[in-house]
């Protein structure tokens, strides 16, 4: 039987396994996806081990995305310009570092049917999602892209980091809110709104008074399904979409980098709303 591991601390809320290991039972691969607790730490080792014959590869999240990279054989020059691995693939002994949070991110944006052309888009957060989301808008060319984060020096960095991709104004908090109603989407890739310790403390990262006065609203968070972000920009008639789809989407397409395959998507969104649920 081959193996997928995903490296994570903690490790306790993923969905991932659910979804991988029905895809897995669907196509009928022998194969296994296990969440395991590696503690900064194991990082190293827990890499080496993915040489070995049985491994497919891994997933990686926080808090190792970034400290992964130099860990690595290769990586694409997607991976490197967002600086972030979410996937290793083991070719042969060698292990490739990839990021599929950029067209997983892509993919969910065009569930949403929104014409960014010409348009302008806030981004909430600096953090490893917001630079995947900073870098996957700058390379579809949104009209104008303006990025907010708690700690403005960050952003300042993910804007200065992107500048050869394309241009960022950071935004402060003195005209977040006026800014923020002219946008046609706003993304929080912040980590408000998500549950902690299974408990929910219903916060936002932007008051109501700045959402977009018409178009969408994604917020990268999934846990729990409807953010008092997205429930407060239903409430103003905006279109909305969680941080599921793009789950799924990126999943699917390390999926397809271990495997070769395309993946039942409908049956690893099941999945993962199920666990969700549960
Ligand atoms: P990260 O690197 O730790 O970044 C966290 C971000 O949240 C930073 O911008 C941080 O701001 C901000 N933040 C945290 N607490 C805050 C608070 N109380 N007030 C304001 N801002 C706050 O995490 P990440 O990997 O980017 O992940 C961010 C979120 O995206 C998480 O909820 C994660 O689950 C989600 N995500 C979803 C997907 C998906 O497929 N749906 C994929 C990746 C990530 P500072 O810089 O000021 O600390």
């Amino acid at each position: 039987m081959k193996r997928v591991e995903l490296f994570a601390y903690p490790a306790w809320h993923s969905l991932s396994p659910a979804m991988h290991n029905a895809a897995f039972e669907r196509l009928g691969i022998d194969a296994r996806y296990e969440a395991r607790e590696v503690a900064p730490g194991e990082l190293a080792e827990a890499v080496e081990g993915l040489r070995n014959e049985e491994m497919l590869g891994a997933n990686v999240t926080i808090p190792h995305k970034e400290a992964v990279m130099p860990l690595l054989d290769s990586l694409t020059a997607e991976a490197r310009a967002v600086g972030s691995v979410n996937t290793i693939v083991r070719r042969g002994e060698a292990l490739e570092g990839h990021t599929t949070d950029v067209d997983g991110f892509l993919q969910a944006l065009a569930e949403l049917g929104i014409d960014l052309e010409e348009q302008r888009v806030l981004l909430l957060g600096a953090g490893g999602a917001a630079r995947a989301v900073a870098y996957a808008l700058l390379m579809s060319g949104v009209g104008e892209l303006l990025l907010h984060n708690r700690t403005a020096e960050r952003a300042r960095k993910l804007a200065e980091d992107f500048s050869r991709h394309g241009e960022m104004r950071v935004v402060g908090e003195d005209e977040l809110l006026e800014l923020g109603r002219e946008c046609r989407l706003l993304v929080n890739a912040t980590s408000v709104g998500m549950m902690k310790g299974g408990m929910s403390l219903d916060e936002s990262p932007l008051p109501a008074a700045g959402l977009p006065r018409a178009g969408a609203v994604l917020d990268l968070v999934y846990r729990p399904r409807l953010t008092r972000l997205l429930r407060e920009a239903q409430e103003a008639g905006l279109r909305v979409q969680n941080g599921l789809p793009m789950l799924v989407y990126q999943g699917s397409q390390s999926f397809s980098l271990w495997t070769g395959r395309q993946p039942p998507l409908d049956l690893m969104r099941e999945r993962a709303e199920e666990m969700l649920a549960s």
